[in-house]
């Protein structure tokens, strides 16, 4: 058996970053640039207006002059001529300046008399109301460093660029394997000694708030030769498996002595931790397995604070503990010993430990918007002290 950190650090450790493809920029979506993106472009293009006016000479602004309105440059239509002084064009917001002018006059700033414009006489910086070219960014220069994470600004900035595709780390394909005679669907009727099958929904779900689609649920009862040969299909057709239940050493938990039939190397078996303490964590060739205890609130507290990190990691996160601290509402008696991952709630500025932390419970878990980390050298907890926070919703 393991601690809490020591799990933590081998998953650092094994976890590695998923070769990069190159996607479209439509679907990269909360994605981790692969690579640094140079920009192909001045942008903007070109000197544009960033209002709607007439574009003058400034020093005829300045000299107060009837200014002869020569024609019109609307958005992507640009004036063919040539400005000279004491001449005006009538512009709109993101047409090209046309040449040789240098300020744009808002229209609100002019009144215009048989085909001429008079300045309101409000002072007006030469260059004003024009976006000059390169100004956000010039031809060649770094737009997005690899490791970006990819928001919906940055997508936007990327197709502002002309942009198509980038390279990025893909999402893993994850497999859910759930294991248990006495589990039937939802929606169908329970026989005596049944129970509904909660896990598979709780981890897609879990899945898809992190932007993943698990690619496919296997439901298999308690069989040892299901269990190894649903094993072997999805490790070899998967990034990571999840598999749910059957890893305790009970006369029908075949999951553990698969693994071992298949030659998954055990990385590590059990962890000083409450709720889920028979988790285990293996590879084979590229594949990470994780055996997740059946029970769903362990199930689902390891999800987030072991398989969501690794999830992560090969995406190309770098960041994949977040953490805050948060005073505790309440006195929480703990004997030392045992790692605590409690379901709770914020509110305000205070974390309150939420009611039914048992591992099968999974009703508290469905209030919950954090766990509590109580380490194993921590004894009780008095109201009001700092506690580990981790989010499990918005993450
Ligand atoms: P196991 O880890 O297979 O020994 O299961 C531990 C407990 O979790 C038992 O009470 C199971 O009935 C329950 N359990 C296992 N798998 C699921 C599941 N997929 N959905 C709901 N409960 C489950
Ligand atoms: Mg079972």
């Amino acid at each position: 058996m393991i601690s809490v950190e020591e799990a933590k650090k081998l998953i650092v450790e094994t976890a590695k970053s998923l070769p990069p493809v190159q996607l479209e920029i439509s679907k990269t979506l909360n994605q981790v640039l692969a690579e640094t993106v140079f920009s192909p472009i001045d942008y903007p293009p070109f000197d544009q207006s960033a209002m709607d006016g007439f574009v003058v000479f400034h020093s005829d602004i300045l000299e107060q002059k009837a200014i002869d309105i020569i024609g019109e440059a609307p958005a992507g239509n640009p004036f063919k001529g040539k400005i000279s002084k004491g001449q005006s064009v009538q512009i709109f917001t993101g047409a090209k300046i046309p040449e040789a002018a240098d300020t744009v006059i808002i229209q609100e700033r002019v009144s215009i008399e048989k085909g001429k414009i008079i300045s309101d006489g409000s002072p007006l910086a030469k260059g004003a109301n024009i976006r000059e070219k390169g100004s956000q960014i010039k031809k060649g220069d770094v737009a997005l460093h690899n490791g970006t994470v990819l928001n919906p600004g940055a997508i936007g900035f990327l197709a502002g660029l002309g942009i198509p595709s980038v390279s990025v780390f893909p999402k893993p394909k994850v497999l859910i394997i759930v294991t248990g005679n006495e589990l039937q669907k939802p929606g169908t009727q329970l026989k005596d000694g049944q129970i509904y099958e909660s896990n598979s929904f709780a981890l897609k779900a879990a899945l898809e708030s992190i932007g993943i689609v698990a690619t496919r649920v296997s439901n298999i009862g308690d069989d040892e030769g299901a269990t190894k040969e649903s094993l072997a299909f999805a490790i070899a057709d998967s990034d990571v498996v999840l598999v749910s239940g059957g890893i305790s050493v009970g006369k029908y938990d075949f999951v553990g002595k698969s693994l071992q039939e298949l030659q998954v190397e055990n990385i590590f078996y059990k962890i000083a931790q409450k709720p889920g303490k028979p988790i285990f964590f293996g590879k084979k060739n590229d594949c990470l397995v994780f055996g997740l205890p059946g029970n769903p609130a362990s199930a689902l507290s390891c999800f987030y604070e072991y398989v969501c990190p690794a999830l992560q990691i090969m995406q190309g996160f770098t960041e994949v503990f977040p953490k805050k601290y948060l005073p505790i509402s309440s006195d929480y008696e703990k004997r030392e010993g045992l790692s605590l991952f409690l379901k709770g709630k914020i509110s305000g500025e205070k974390v309150q430990v939420l009611e039914g932390q048992e591992s099968n419970n999974i009703r508290s878990f469905a209030l919950a918007d954090c766990l509590i980390y109580l380490p194993a050298d921590k004894g009780k907890v008095e109201k009001g002290e700092m506690v580990e926070v981790h989010l499990i919703s918005n993450r």
